[in-house]
């Protein structure tokens, strides 16, 4: 039997509540700091972003969290996601490892993020609001927001990354089809904007900058809030649905993982399927290996400082804590658009302080080599950003075969591709290029963090 195997679930078995991971860390998260007087924020310093329930989310250390009915209800559009064993992949690799995805590209916008994007604009809809800003960087945020935007009668404006704007019309299209505005980042409708490019007219633009504009535009808006894709404790928390069920489908196939393997951009997809699993083995559970797989040209967690630091290259957001390679980095415009964060999020960061993670990064040519050889076993075309965590998977199952162990791979296949051909024909056409940042700019991005007293 060499066919690949779904494990599917019916949307009864759609989590009702989502797993909070700050329950079971060993030690508590550092607090967030007012960036003026470096103190611990309140739940009042952020009400002019976020809705309160959003921001209890943030902060609360109650396991379980609730998912509300009507949130529930859109989840069941695409909920439960698919699970497969890669027998064809394991084949082509001749591994005696078992390799196991969950597949998160069957949601409307083709990734993980309406899982939060949908939460979020519940939220926001409940407490009055009428308007959401956000950013993009490849589009994946951007449309799924849009498309949680239309579900619950919200306007939504996102910035998204210059470069990204230019290389992928079709996101773009989908964000304007769902009803959402669209602004390539910097724009000239901010001042953090208009500060970027008076300094370089033709810059490619950045998360942190498209986040300043965003924040920028809520701040100064009663009746607009603003939404994080990433990095967030509450958005990691609404990625949960994706390892509880997946606990639920390996038992299924009745098995276990012994390394879980994700993509890390802002942490969130990463988080959604290993801190459920996480949190099983913090309770004394089986002990896994965990693996978060970077872009070696944006590589926060194998090569960040972590330190407090701003979210936004503007400097309008509190300073968190994470694993950064300073707010003002930009990275070069490689393809995984979805990965170019200067930071991590700091849930994420914390568990690779505590050991309880791995980091490792990967240049773009032996990504989308590893995407390729996936997409041509086992027919699905994965999202640059989570040909990541496919290189991730192959290279623990070439090193099961090298140590004739036969061990449980699971990883998360967090979006599909269908946006992002332009890349795959770049990549046949021998185009792309294993871009490194410059060095000089991180050492100078780093000298900028702010002093925060320990
Ligand atoms: C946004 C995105 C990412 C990166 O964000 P995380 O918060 O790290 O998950 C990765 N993959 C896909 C498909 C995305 O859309």
């Amino acid at each position: 039997m060499t066919d690949s195997v779904k494990y599917l679930l019916d949307e009864s078995r759609i989590p009702k509540a989502w797993y909070n991971l700050q329950a079971d860390l060993p030690k508590p998260l550092p607090p967030v700091l007012h960036p003026g007087t470096h103190k611990p924020v309140g739940p009042d310093d952020l009400a002019p972003l976020f809705p309160m329930a959003l921001i209890q989310q943030e902060v609360t250390t109650e396991r379980e969290v609730e998912i509300p009915g009507p949130v529930r209800d859109v989840y069941r559009q695409w909920r439960v996601t698919p699970l497969f064993r890669a027998r064809r992949l394991e084949k082509a690799l001749q591994t005696p490892a078992r390799i196991y995805y969950k597949y998160e590209g069957v949601s409307p916008a083709g990734s993980h993020k309406p899982n939060t994007a949908v939460a979020q604009a519940f939220y926001n809809k409940e407490a009055g609001v009428k308007r959401l800003s956000t950013e993009t960087g490849a589009g994946q945020w951007g449309s799924s927001l849009a498309f949680a935007g239309a579900l619950f009668g919200l306007e939504v404006q996102v910035f998204m990354v210059r470069v990204s704007y230019d290389q992928k019309p079709y996101r773009r299209a989908l964000m304007e089809t769902y009803g959402a505005r669209c602004t390539p980042s910097p724009s000239k409708e901010t001042a953090s904007g208009r500060a970027i490019l008076a300094q370089r007219a033709d810059h490619p633009g950045s998360l942190g900058i498209a986040i300043s504009e965003a924040v920028e535009v809520a701040a100064q808006r009663d009746d607009t809030k603003y939404a994080l894709g990433s990095v967030l404790n509450h958005v990691l928390l609404h990625q949960t649905v994706i390892g509880l069920e997946a606990i639920e489908q390996m038992a299924l196939a009745d098995d276990s993982p012994d390394v879980i393997v994700g993509c890390t951009g802002g942490g969130s997809n990463f988080a959604g399927i290993v801190f459920p699993f996480l949190g099983q083995q913090l309770r004394g559970g089986k002990k896994m290996r965990i693996v978060a797989i970077e872009p070696a040209a944006c590589p926060s967690l194998t090569r960040g400082t972590y330190a407090y630091d701003f979210g936004d290259t503007g400097h309008l957001t509190p300073l968190t804590k994470m694993h950064t390679l300073g707010s003002t980095f930009t990275p070069p415009g490689f393809h995984a658009g979805g990965l170019r964060y200067h930071g991590m999020a700091p849930m994420v960061s914390h568990l690779k302080e505590l050991g309880l993670i791995e980091a490792r990064a990967y240049h773009q040519t032996k990504v989308f080599e590893a995407g390729v050889t996936f997409a041509r076993a086992e027919g699905i075309v994965p999202a640059p950003e989570a040909n990541h965590a496919v290189k991730g998977a192959i290279d623990e199952a070439i090193r099961c075969r090298e140590e004739g162990r036969s061990q449980a791979i699971l990883f998360n296949l967090c979006g599909h591709g269908h946006f992002d051909m332009q890349a795959y024909i770049d990549y046949f056409g021998g185009k792309l290029k294993d871009l490194d940042y410059d060095e000089g700019e991180l050492a100078m991005a780093l000298a900028g963090l702010p002093a925060v007293a320990a």
